[in-house]
């Protein structure tokens, strides 16, 4: 890293996550990435950390993994004049709410798509979240070298089925046993495949499509490759730089990430395409946060600022330390600098952040927009609170989302109850689980996934010594209420008591016990408000 004028370093930015649905092949594509990034040497680091954490749901084992997970969740290499941050969404699907948080601090995406498999569930509900910001996003058709759908239908599924226009930029030739490479749209080249898990230093290239030579080497496939080109070049959306910044279309890309195919292409699109760290709205109040009034943050301002999109509890039990991910937004980091956190109104000082590289979390010393460090603190950062050289200013955006799973808290000795308390509280905090409080001073606990249960379970145990037992809740699912007046929120509030509880920061939430009682609610209700996410801050 170097250290000159914060617009230069800016500029040489890319923060980018993966997104992908189980299994699509985000782990290899991850390591491919790093691999042809010159930050491993193996191939084989990053898989080996997964199928660790991917052997058991049981939470010991998770715990056993969280050193690596912690330095694994962000990499930062330099490739090609660029330094890369690359954001790890959790891909078990227990934790995809943390996922989505992610998907706040990065400027573009790679979505992973398996061949065989077109759009599943998962990738569905990520593209949401990143359709919020309109992210550009870069997608990777993986697994060619199997018996995979015709590529037309995939693109047809992906623009029909999440609403963005597809603009290949590779184009298959053959698929499984005869999959023999890719034409390159825009270079009017062929790129050959081999099979291999090794990097290679380049594919071998065959240019121009009418090439005899093509004819010699793939008599069965050659023609059809012609007739499908053309008919691209004819009908399908030719790629527009514009459209992919503004989220509406998406380059297109086929290869198969586990034998190196096509990787290069797509570190390639994130520099020339994939924007620097971009201009971020933030709220302006005296207090900073719930605000009216936004302004737009531009990356190469000289203050620093930044939000904290994720939290996750170190790994040494001795010390009940946290790591809170935090994204620069402007400005510089400087070790010893003091930032005030908005929220709490008071002065912080920042030093020893840390830094991640592929295997290791080390020392930052110099971070612009577009970074991301590692801030250890001891519970006074939240998801959502943001750090600025002084300014009264609250970034948005970062979602909660309505949990889909509940339950209720019992206590084993109910002397307890006050270290129940605080643990949920600051669990709440942090993000691990959602506490709702309900009326009677009753604690729920929402999840969006069950493995999240087991995790504080555990956690209160180790950390807190609460020995609790969670219980089916009968709640279906929680909406954020809003009111357009006062006397409307307190007739609300007073028929419908038993049903509203209040998040860890004090939003009331509506607990509906099945779909159908949410519904009737909300008709009775027209002017409340019933939302399945809620911002941060
Ligand atoms: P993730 O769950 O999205 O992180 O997926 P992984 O990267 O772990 O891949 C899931 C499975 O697909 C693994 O068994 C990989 O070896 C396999 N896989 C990944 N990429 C390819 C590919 O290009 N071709 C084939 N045949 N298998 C692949």
């Amino acid at each position: 890293m170097s250290n000159g004028p914060i617009a230069d370093e800016v500029k040489r930015r890319r923060t980018f996550g993966i997104i992908s649905h189980p299994d699509a092949g985000k782990t290899t594509l991850t390591e491919k990435l790093l691999l042809f990034g010159g930050a491993i040497q193996l191939a084989g680091t990053v898989k080996a950390r997964k199928s660790a954490r991917h052997a058991t749901s049981d939470w010991m084992e998770v715990e056993k993994q969280r050193g690596i997970s912690v330095s694994s969740s962000v990499m930062q290499f330099d490739y090609a004049g660029h330094t890369i941050n690359l954001l790890d969404t959790p891909g078990h699907q227990d934790f995809s709410e943390d996922t989505y948080r992610v998907l706040t601090a990065v400027d573009a995406a790679v979505m992973v798509i398996d061949a065989a498999k077109g759009v599943e569930a998962q990738t569905i509900k990520l593209l949401e979240v990143c359709r919020l910001r309109n992210t550009p996003i870069i997608t990777f058709v993986n697994k060619m070298d199997r018996e995979v759908r015709e590529s037309f239908d995939l693109l047809q599924e992906i623009e029909e089925v999440l609403k963005i226009d597809c603009a290949p930029i590779t184009w298959p030739i053959g698929m499984g046993k005869t999959f023999r490479g890719v034409y390159h749209l825009l270079e009017d080249r062929v790129l050959r495949f081999a099979p291999g898990e090794e990097k290679r230093s380049e594919a071998e290239v065959i240019k121009g499509i009418a090439n005899a030579q093509l004819d010699e080497l793939f008599p069965l496939e050659v023609g059809k490759l012609r007739e499908e080109v053309e008919l691209i070049q004819g009908a399908s959306h030719p790629f527009s730089l514009g459209d992919f910044l503004a989220g509406k279309q998406t380059p297109v890309f086929f290869g198969s990430g586990i034998n190196n195919f096509g990787v290069q292409e797509i570190l390639q699109a994130l520099l020339d395409w994939a924007p620097p760290p971009q201009p971020r709205v933030a709220g302006v109040t005296a207090a900073g946060v719930n605000a009216a009034d936004t302004r737009l943050v531009m990356p190469a301002e000289a203050p620093f600022t930044g939000f904290v999109f994720k939290i996750q509890a170190n790994m040494d039990p001795k010390h009940r330390d946290r790591i809170a991910f935090f994204r620069i937004c402007s400005g510089r980091y400087s070790s010893g600098m003091k930032v005030k956190h908005v929220r709490m109104g008071r002065e912080m000082k920042l030093a020893n952040a840390l830094t991640f590289m592929a295997n290791e979390r080390v020392l930052m010393e110099d971070g612009v927009a577009g970074d991301i460090i590692g801030i250890h603190n001891h519970g006074q950062l939240h998801i959502g609170d943001t750090l600025t050289e002084g300014e009264n200013l609250g970034y948005k955006g970062i979602p909660y989302f309505s949990p889909e799973l509940f339950s209720a808290t019992r206590l084993r000795d109910p002397l307890k109850s006050k270290q129940l308390q605080k643990g949920l509280q600051e669990l709440g905090e942090e993000g691990a689980i959602q506490v709702f409080e309900q009326e009677g001073g009753n604690m729920l606990l929402g999840a969006v996934g069950q493995l999240q249960f087991e995790v504080v379970a555990q956690r209160l145990k180790d950390e807190y010594k609460v020995d609790a037992v969670f219980e089916s809740a009968d709640i279906h699912t929680a909406r954020w209420l809003t009111f357009p007046d006062e006397v409307t929120r307190r007739n609300f509030e007073r028929e419908q008591g038993m049903r509203v509880g209040k998040d860890v920061d004090g939003n009331p939430v509506y607990l509906a016990t099945s779909r159908y009682n949410l519904e009737v609610t909300m008709e009775k209700w027209p002017k409340v408000g019933f939302h399945a996410t809620r911002e941060h801050g």
